[in-house]
């Protein structure tokens, strides 16, 4: 059975705690089923096939948020300022992945109202969620290729820390050796807004690295935490993924030439990023991987991008990197905006159809929804393997040491 049996045992966040005594309790959104997201239709031979994928290979997502925000958006904010995440473990358990790099709360965590990039706070998000995995067995911080071989045996998932962009750390940069003792095994430079290492997708203009910068990537290629470029500028993706000893990756972006946003890669940054042996993963929050021909954003417009790297710089470059969560993630967007950077991002684009939801990969429970439309679509097993998790962990192999 390796990948297929994952076991849930019925456990909450933070159970053992009691509620408005020890923290602050808050109604969350319901896991499964908050939505009638579409399920891929298949066949009885090509449901057997797709059991058979996940049964057989290894499974991750470069991007995830394994937390469920709040039923009402009204408390989104004081949520984030509490600073505890509730895991939906339940829906881990569903969604056919052995491994999945966590975004922690990157750019909207205003815990205790501090800067979100500040160490402390990111320090404060990565305990805070081990505190709660601790407690329980089916996700376990993966720290190395064997611990994610180790879920797939053993019915576990793996989550692999993720800070999107890099904290502020000034000169300091053996505050990232701290960073990668307490697990974090995925960095990206700048979250949107430039920084002291380099510029972000939000800026007018991208200065690229700085001094700084190349030595934080120097570090970082010392200590083996894997680069991810998919917050960065274009101009410092470039530079990035030149200086760097080893491949780079893009967890979570699409391809600008489908749709014209910042927050989508030119074809100039993508074929470097392959050239370099570097992997790139597709997105699919809330109207990001639109395109012309798919402007109501669904699962189909997603593998239309995906579908277009595939052409561009062949299926050994390509994963998922669907950056889902469990809750409302459109009202998630429109509370911080700001935060996000997303008014900047949105700026200069043609008009296009809202949705409530991303049908067909709204949350992580529905990323096995990627491997059904690839069955449908006469995708080899072979291939599917590679951009479902086989691509991301020859990646890994290369550059955690
Ligand atoms: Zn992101």
């Amino acid at each position: 059975m390796m990948g297929a049996n994952k076991k849930y045992s019925g456990y909450t966040s933070w159970q053992f705690f009691e509620p408005g005594k020890d923290y602050k309790p808050f109604r969350l959104a319901r896991v499964l089923n908050r939505v009638p997201s579409t399920v891929i239709q298949l066949s009885k031979a090509e449901e057997e096939r797709v059991a058979e994928i996940i049964e057989k290979n290894i499974l991750i997502s470069f991007h995830d948020h394994a937390e469920i925000f709040p039923e009402d958006p009204k408390d989104f904010i004081e949520y984030e300022r509490v600073g505890r995440p509730f895991i939906g473990y339940e829906g881990l358990a569903k969604a056919g992945f052995d491994a999945f790099f966590d975004g922690l709360k990157n750019g909207i965590a205003l815990a205790r109202g501090h800067d979100p990039w500040s160490i402390d706070n990111v320090i404060w998000q990565i305990g805070m969620v081990q505190a709660d995995l601790d407690h329980q067995d089916l996700v376990f911080i993966g720290r190395k290729v064997e611990d994610i071989e180790k879920a797939f045996k053993e019915g576990k998932i793996a989550m692999i820390i993720h800070i999107e962009g890099a904290p502020h750390m000034g000169e300091e940069l053996e505050w990232l050796d701290v960073l990668y003792g307490l697990g974090v095994r995925c960095m990206g430079i700048a979250y949107s807004r430039g920084n002291e290492y380099g510029g972000g997708l939000a800026d007018k203009i991208d200065k690229g690295l700085t001094d700084l910068g190349y030595e934080l990537i120097d570090r970082m290629n010392k200590l083996g935490i894997l680069i991810d470029i998919a917050h960065a500028g274009d101009k410092t993706s470039l530079e990035v993924i030149e200086y760097s000893r080893y491949p780079v990756a893009i967890t979570h972006a699409g391809a600008r030439a489908l749709w014209p946003s910042r927050r989508m890669k030119p074809d100039e940054v993508i074929q470097a990023l392959a050239e370099r042996g570097g992997v790139f993963g597709v997105e699919a929050a809330p109207h990001t991987t639109i395109t012309k021909n798919n402007p109501r954003h669904s699962i189909e417009s997603i593998m239309e991008h995906f579908q277009y790297i595939e052409k561009l710089v062949g299926i050994d470059h390509v994963a998922f990197g669907p950056d889902t969560l469990f809750g409302d993630h459109v009202a998630l967007h429109k509370v911080f905006r700001d935060h996000l950077s997303i008014t900047r991002q949105e700026e200069d684009l043609p008009p296009y159809p809202r949705v409530e939801y991303v049908d067909g990969l709204e949350n992580p429970a529905e990323f096995v929804n990627i491997i059904r439309w690839l069955v449908k679509h006469g995708y080899s097993d072979q291939e599917i393997a590679k951009v479902v998790g086989g691509n991301i962990l020859n990646l890994l192999k290369r550059v955690w040491r």
